[in-house]
């Protein structure tokens, strides 16, 4: 027990110090990104952000030291379930015929198509609460991308790696797909004003996942794909109407502290239900 309790501690403060270096990393990285883009306004930005980025870092140590090791469990659990029940759909030898370069592109375009309706999916009612937190942040920075409900990343890893598990792709592959994912998605939520030009219709910009976080206007239900923007073009879900200065975040009713946007979900659901139950009950009432 004593040992296993020692274990258990030793593997936290490895994760704990991991997350330290990653983090670092990218603030360094960002920062250098925001002081040439802004100038002097890089420091004004991040003051206002100050309180955000708060929570964002509280929610990202939370997850590095206690979900995201579930979540690697998770992730085996699904492909093992993927494999054992036969449930892969193409399989792996086709991808040979492709080479690593062209299964690699192919991983990270059909993994991009998958993730754009598993997020179209989390925009739902029944999935809306555990993904609004993601949304409530007001000052999105790279950090917002660390800002997660435990739920939302459960359904993200389960629905994300079970496509790809079934669509054949080697274990490589799907890494490449995760490590795009991780490090454009944090480039996307960066505080830059770049739309890309022609490029917008290929690629998704920072400017064009900001219309995605706004709160008030229709862009709040667009943009859901994460790395190329032709998801959004062909099933009309694309908003790119020039440079977002809207307000960001979401009009439900959060606590903007950690712990609050930690128990949200909780709360929204029976909420939901309970008003669900009400008007049914209302329109039996009224039909009788
Ligand atoms: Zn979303
Ligand atoms: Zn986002």
């Amino acid at each position: 027990m004593l040992d296993f309790i020692t274990q258990s501690i030793r593997s936290a403060g490895q994760s704990l110090w991991d997350a330290v270096l990653v983090l670092l990393l990218a603030a360094v990285a960002f920062c250098l990104l925001a002081v040439i883009v802004k100038g002097k306004e890089a420091l004004a930005a991040g003051v206002r952000a100050a309180k955000e980025i708060r929570v964002n870092l509280s929610l990202y140590f939370f997850d590095a030291v206690f979900i995201a090791p579930i979540i690697a469990l998770l992730v085996e659990l699904v492909q093992r379930t993927v494999r054992g029940f036969g449930l892969i759909i193409v399989p792996p030898e086709r991808w040979e015929f492709v080479g690593a370069w062209g299964t690699a592109v192919a991983a990270v375009f059909i993994g991009d198509f998958f993730s754009y309706w598993r997020h179209r999916v989390e925009h739902t009612p029944l999935l809306w609460p555990s993904h609004a937190i993601h949304h409530s942040d007001t000052q999105m920075t790279f950090l917002t991308l660390w800002r997660f409900h435990p739920i939302n990343r459960a359904t993200t890893a389960v629905i994300d790696i079970a496509c790809l598990s079934a669509m054949g792709f080697p274990q490589w592959s799907i890494t490449v797909v995760f490590a795009v994912r991780h490090y454009y998605g944090q480039f996307i939520h960066a505080d830059v004003p770049w739309t890309y030009g022609p490029l917008k219709y290929l690629f998704v910009s920072p400017v064009m996942h900001r219309w995605h976080h706004a709160r008030d206007v229709d862009g709040s239900g667009s943009n859901f794909a994460t790395v190329f923007s032709v998801f959004d073009q062909a099933f009309r879900t694309y908003h790119m109407p020039g440079l977002c200065t809207v307000p960001l975040g979401v009009r439900d009713e959060m606590s903007p502290g950690s712990i609050g946007q930690l128990i949200y979900p909780f709360v929204a659901w029976p909420k939901r239900l309970f008003r669900r139950r009400r008007s049914e009950n209302r329109q039996q009432s009224g039909t009788t």
